[in-house]
């Protein structure tokens, strides 16, 4: 979990966990580029959104478009360097 400017990781090894830690940083770029209060709103009004269509906790996280951005790119470590702004868009 990322809560600008830190981020939770709940084992020592996942502080090892490359792929993990960028999803992470993805989440953290997010957050500075919406001014961190606004993510929120919009992560969970997305959320809900999502919870409606589906009746599923998986299904509606993984298609918040914020977690689309850091589950399609986390293993990509070069993606932060190279990532537009407000990529995230792509995923509406
Ligand atoms: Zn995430």
């Amino acid at each position: 979990m990322a809560i600008f400017p830190f981020i939770f990781l709940n084992k020592e090894a996942a502080k090892k966990d490359v792929v993990l830690l960028n999803h992470e940083k993805i989440h953290i770029r997010q957050q500075l580029e919406l001014l961190i209060v606004p993510f929120y709103l919009i992560y969970v009004v997305n959320y809900l959104y999502e919870l409606i269509q589906t009746w599923n906790h998986e299904q509606a996280y993984r298609k918040i478009l914020f977690e689309q951005e850091a589950y399609n790119n986390e293993s990509d470590l070069e993606y932060l360097n190279k990532r537009k702004k407000f990529a995230y868009i792509d995923y509406l």
